[in-house]
């Protein structure tokens, strides 16, 4: 068996601003504060590859007020406000899918010997809302590294791996597919190989120089893909 865990932001699907929109209602609501001054400062925060107790952390700091870790009120209002920023997204054309990704999935969802989950900073209730529209919420039922997890996202990989570990599969087994710098870095922390796919914000020339074992410019041509999948287990 070998594991596929994608990332979701810039890998699989854009959003189109549903998501920076959801956390800005969240911070508002539960700050008690403005939503455009919230929005305002969500636009000055950098989302790439970032996890969802950092971003909240930002957001809430650059309004002055320092706030627990995934303080639950602050998740709650964002998990609340996601699925109506995502279903206007929807309805204004926003949500994109990455070019081959959803058909890359399906093809190795349909095998016996890869399982396929998420390595993501999104909580795990935000990943399956952002991927219903897709049919993938199930994948936030998998075996993977979410938001809820850590922090820092190489220890959000961590925890993937360790489950993964702990359902049979080695770390050199698991192949990480995200669109930033540091889900190369993050999967590489915790053992893993990594994909870096430039579908997402992240410059290609940055993405190309970042270590990735494999850089590829979207998701249409599996064919690469497939052969370093097949092979990475006999890397050194
Ligand atoms: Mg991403």
């Amino acid at each position: 068996m070998r594991a596929v865990l994608f990332d979701i932001d810039g890998t699989l699907i854009k959003l189109g601003g549903a998501g920076r929109e959801a956390l800005a209602r969240g911070v508002a609501s539960a700050l008690g504060r403005p939503f455009e001054e919230v929005l305002a400062a969500a636009m000055e925060v950098d989302f790439r590859g970032r996890t969802d107790t950092i971003l909240l952390e930002e957001l809430a700091g650059r309004l002055g007020v320092r706030v627990p870790a995934l303080d639950p009120r602050m998740v709650a209002a964002y998990l609340r406000a996601l699925p109506e920023t995502v279903a206007r997204s929807r309805a204004e054309g926003r949500y994109e899918t990455m070019p081959g990704a959803l058909e890359l999935v399906a093809d190795l969802e349909s095998r016996t010997d890869v399982l396929v989950g998420l390595l993501t900073g999104n909580v795990r209730e935000a990943a399956r809302i952002k991927l219903a529209p897709v049919g993938l919420g199930h994948l936030a039922d998998r075996p993977g590294g979410f938001g809820d997890d850590a922090r820092e996202r190489a220890d959000v990989a961590r925890a993937a791996v360790r489950r993964l570990t702990e359902a049979g599969i080695p770390p050199e087994r698991v192949l990480v597919v995200g669109d930033t710098e540091h889900d190369v870095s993050a999967a590489h922390a915790a053992g893993a190989r990594a994909v870096a796919v430039a579908t997402g914000w992240t410059d290609s020339a940055v993405l190309r120089a970042c270590g990735a074992d494999l850089f590829l410019p979207d998701l249409r041509d599996p064919a690469p893909f497939l052969h370093f999948l097949e092979s990475m287990d006999l890397l050194p």
